[in-house]
């Protein structure tokens, strides 16, 4: 199984962590780097777009 984000096999497949159903025939598999660039990029984003709330839950990751 390879990431559709990046290419990459995916090592250690698991349907429950890897595989991202996107609803109708739509999925994507997504390999554990790309998971964790995701989850960087969007406490980024939201810790720019709300940054009270997001300091609150991460206690002021940046
Ligand atoms: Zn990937």
């Amino acid at each position: 199984m390879n990431c559709t984000l990046c290419g990459s096999p995916i090592l250690d497949y698991d349907p429950e962590f890897n595989h991202l159903t996107l609803g109708g025939s739509h999925s994507a598999d997504i390999c554990p780097d790309c998971l964790d660039r995701i989850i960087k990029w969007q406490q980024k984003v939201y810790a720019r777009l709300f940054p009270t709330n997001a300091a609150k839950r991460t206690h002021g990751v940046r």
